[in-house]
């Protein structure tokens, strides 16, 4: 443990890096989706752009998704195996929080989602820090506690990635995760 407050075992399963999420070659990547489930802008926009139509057609299979929840597809045509969909919080429609709460239960639900199916690695963008409004440093918080609690209790998935977008939310990240490189 160091002032991170995060187990050194915990964290060598943690990664961080920058760049476009639809481009990693994992097991599944996370999707920042509305409850619809039909594709959006963002990073939803471009991983349903990058996988092709396949992947609507089978969201259009599940009927939606409410807030805090996630839901598994197929990759279609990414580099990931499969898409885990999950609905943040729209910041400005909840008390902090309760707003926290929903935030990190996309996370604990998308990681038991590939638990449960078996996958090693996943890749998360910055949910709800986009259009939805999250503040990033709140959200950053969140998601590295989210998965530092999830990894110590559990052996799959073997290792979560933080995709971040910009070379600031990546910064972010890392100093909250204390990974120097
Ligand atoms: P939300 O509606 O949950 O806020 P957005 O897609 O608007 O979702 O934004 C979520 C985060 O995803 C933002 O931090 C944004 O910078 C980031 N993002 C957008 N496109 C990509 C991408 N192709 N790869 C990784 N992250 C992305």
């Amino acid at each position: 443990m160091d002032g991170t407050g995060i187990d050194l075992i915990v964290r060598e399963r943690m990664k961080v890096v920058e760049g476009d999420i639809t481009r990693l070659d994992v097991d599944a990547i996370v999707n920042a989706a509305n409850s619809s489930l039909l594709g959006g802008g963002g990073v939803d926009g471009a991983i349903h752009r990058a996988a092709g139509p396949g992947l609507l057609a089978e969201c259009r299979s599940l009927g939606g998704c409410p807030t805090g929840e996630a839901r598994i597809t197929g990759g279609h045509e990414l580099p990931a195996r499969h898409v885990i969909h999950t609905v943040g919080p729209i910041y400005d429609q909840h008390l902090p929080v309760e707003a926290a709460r929903l935030l990190r239960s996309c996370y604990v639900e998308s990681l038991r989602l590939a638990e449960e199916a078996g996958l090693e690695t996943i890749a998360f963008p910055g949910i709800s820090t986009g259009v939805y409004h999250y503040p990033k440093t709140e959200a950053c918080a969140v998601a590295a506690s989210a998965a530092a609690e999830w990894l110590a209790a559990h052996h799959l998935p073997r290792v979560v990635t933080f995709c971040c977008f910009s070379v600031a939310d990546a910064a972010l990240y890392r100093a909250r995760l204390g990974i120097v490189d």
